[in-house]
This record gives structure tokens, C-alpha cells and sequence, in this order.
């Protein structure tokens, strides 16, 4: 059973590599022109300047640390598409590289230092990190955010974006929502149970990322219920929270996949950087993975060109 698991992860992991891969290069022009950013541009933000923004955000704008907010699942697609859209961050593992890791992999693999400088720019460059539940009072009634809004997540549930990647949020008070593979807890070199619940009991946002990790587009019938009924509960009975947010295995959709999410009782999912669906914006919500190779010069600008 664990060799298999482990069998299992391999080839997901080659994979998820290949299908992001190609999932970028189908993207939008702007993912295409990020790509060729050859020289990283300065950051510009002053850390002064950050210091004073943040202040006004905080007492008179929006809190960050607010309550729920309410959110209008009847909103129309043409509103949430209307609203400019917030950055999405995805990142799967943040450690040091090894000589065994491919070029490609590298893509998916965020050294720590690289990390921190990555993380450390968003805190100068004044963003703030947002929750899903706030992403979506936003977009389907208009609730206001924080100024220069972003979301954090991570998928796959990696050890290493415990000890690693936590401390490093934590530095900056950034709240990250973490997809979670539900068979992985509690393995070697995957979160336990504990983790996540301690995540979410410091106010990240747990999100659901299948079973096993398998493509939402070849679901038949009982793999709804493998893939995403049993998951969501057994989420919500580690953290005592609703859980219902999706991110799908290498980011793959189709549409029909999108009423069985509704059905399971799923507000919104998450892609990668592919168009967002014209009828459920909700449940196509793009994201760009923040590269092991990007300076915190180009991660800023991939930023700026992709959303
Ligand atoms: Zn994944």
C-alpha cells in the first residue's frame, strides 16, 4: 500500500509538471509575455511609504482579520467577471533544492531563501493577503478589500510548506489558504492532521485538493464522492470549519465537472493561469505558480502582467 502510494506520488508529480506546463503555455498572451521578462525590474515601493499604507488599510479601510463575509452565491457571472480580479499566488513545495530535482520540477520547488525574498517583497510592495471568503464577498457583491489584494495558496500538502513556508508568513502576518490531498496526511514528508488543523486554527484557510489527486475531468459517479464528498468531511472534521473551496489536481476543468462541484456543496475552485469560464467564473478563478526560478523582481511584474 505505501509503495504504491509513493508510486503514485511520482507519477503525479511528473505529471502535474507536464499538464502545468502545457496549461501555461496555453494560457493568456500575458502569461506568454511574462515569460520572456528577461531582466528583473526593481522593486519600487518604499518600505516607508508601505508602513503608513498599511496603517490607513488597517483602521480605515478594511480589516484583514474581519468576521465572514457575506457572500451572494446568486450573483451573475457577468458581475464577477465586471470586478477586477485579485491576485492568485500557487505554490506546492518551498525547500532547497537537490541535484536529483529536474529543471522542470524546479518550476514547483521554491528554495527557502527564494522564498523569503519572495515574501519579503510582497510585504514591501504593500500587499495584503486576503482569504477566499473575502475573494468572494468581493466578487459577488462588491465588499471592499484591503489595498493591493493577494491570495497565498498552496497545494498538496507538503511538509515542507509547514516548516518552511509558515515561519515565513508568519514573519509578515500573511494568511495563506493550503489545498489539501487528504490521503497524503499523516504521511512521511506530507502534514499531519494536526498541522492542518493548526493552520486553520490560526486562521489560514484550509481548501480541499481531491483524495488522491486524480483529474476532475475523468470522475465518473462514485469518484465525486472518493474525490470530493469524503475529503470535504473529513476536512471539516479535522478543523471544525466548512470547507468549500476547491483547487483542481493540475489545475484541470471541464464544465462538467463544475455542477458536480456545486452539487457537493463547493462555492468556488481554483485553476491555473487557463481562461476563467464565461457562466462560472467562481469555479475557474485563475492562479499563476509562483516559479523557484523568479526573482522577487519578476514575481512582481508576473503579477502585475498576469492579473
Ligand atoms: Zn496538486
Amino acid at each position: 500500500m505505501l509503495t504504491n502510494f509513493y508510486m503514485h506520488t511520482s507519477y503525479t508529480l511528473t505529471i502535474a509538471g507536464l499538464s502545468i506546463a502545457a496549461a501555461a503555455l496555453l494560457a493568456s498572451c500575458d502569461s506568454t509575455r511574462t515569460e520572456h521578462i528577461t531582466a528583473p525590474p526593481a522593486v519600487t515601493a518604499s518600505p516607508t511609504a508601505d508602513s503608513s499604507h498599511t496603517l490607513v488599510a488597517s483602521t480605515e479601510e478594511v480589516p484583514t482579520a474581519m468576521p465572514a463575509p457575506s457572500i451572494n452565491l446568486s450573483a451573475d457571472a457577468a458581475t464577477v467577471l465586471a470586478m477586477p480580479e485579485v491576485p492568485v499566488l500557487c505554490y506546492h513545495q518551498v525547500r532547497d533544492w537537490r541535484d536529483s530535482d529536474s529543471k522542470q520540477a524546479r518550476d514547483y520547488i521554491v528554495p527557502v531563501e527564494r522564498f523569503k525574498e519572495q515574501m519579503q517583497m510582497l510585504a514591501d510592495s504593500g500587499y495584503h493577503t486576503i482569504a477566499p471568503d473575502q475573494l468572494m464577498a468581493y466578487l459577488t457583491t462588491g465588499a471592499a478589500l484591503p489595498d493591493k489584494p493577494i491570495i497565498i495558496t498552496f497545494d498538496d500538502t507538503n511538509l515542507d510548506q509547514y516548516t518552511n513556508a509558515l515561519p515565513e508568513l508568519n514573519k509578515h502576518g500573511f494568511k495563506a489558504t493550503f489545498f489539501i490531498m487528504t490521503v497524503s496526511m499523516n504521511r512521511p514528508r506530507y502534514m499531519t492532521r494536526e498541522q492542518v488543523k493548526d493552520l486553520s486554527d490560526n486562521g489560514h484557510t484550509i481548501g480541499s485538493h481531491t483524495w488522491d489527486h486524480q483529474n476532475v475531468k475523468k470522475y465518473q459517479d462514485s469518484d465525486w464522492l472518493t474525490q470530493v464528498k469524503k475529503p470535504k468531511h473529513t476536512l471539516e472534521e479535522i478543523t471544525g470549519k466548512p470547507v468549500t473551496y476547491f483547487a483542481y489536481p493540475f489545475g484541470l476543468w471541464n464544465k462538467e465537472a463544475i455542477p458536480a462541484l456545486k452539487s457537493h456543496g463547493m462555492t468556488a475552485a481554483f485553476q491555473l493561469a487557463a481562461k476563467r469560464d464565461e457562466q462560472d467564473p467562481l469555479y475557474t478563478i485563475r492562479r499563476i505558480i509562483a516559479s523557484g526560478y523568479w526573482s522577487p523582481g519578476r514575481l512582481y511584474k508576473n503579477i502585475e502582467g498576469s492579473f
